[in-house]
């Protein structure tokens, strides 16, 4: 399956393929988030899961995350319902777009 390429596409590929095929969220990435437990920042991402198909050909991707501090969990959705819809974190309500990514 062709998402399994993702992982290896860099460069401006790497974002006109978000939507689709994929989304920046990926393992080990950090999120200029704050904890919602102790406030401080950032968030690594943890887990990204599959939950679903959407009705418009989308994937989408339950991703946890986890303080680097405290260590608290937190999650949110990519593609939720439809491609491009990003819920706001579960337990800290903020909204979290790919801008919110650290540089590698
Ligand atoms: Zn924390």
């Amino acid at each position: 399956m062709f998402y399994q390429n993702y992982d290896g596409v860099h460069g401006e590929d790497r974002w006109g393929m978000v939507g689709k095929i994929g989304d920046p969220f990926q393992e080990d990435r950090l999120l200029a988030l704050a904890c919602a437990k102790c406030h401080c920042q950032p968030l690594v991402i943890a887990e990204r899961n599959w939950v679903t198909t959407n009705n418009d050909g989308s994937q989408r991707y339950q991703i946890r995350v986890a303080c680097t501090h405290c260590g608290f969990a937190d999650e949110f959705a990519v593609n939720a319902k439809k491609e491009g819809v990003i819920t706001t974190l579960k337990h800290g309500h903020q909204s979290v777009t790919p801008a919110d990514l650290l540089a590698e």
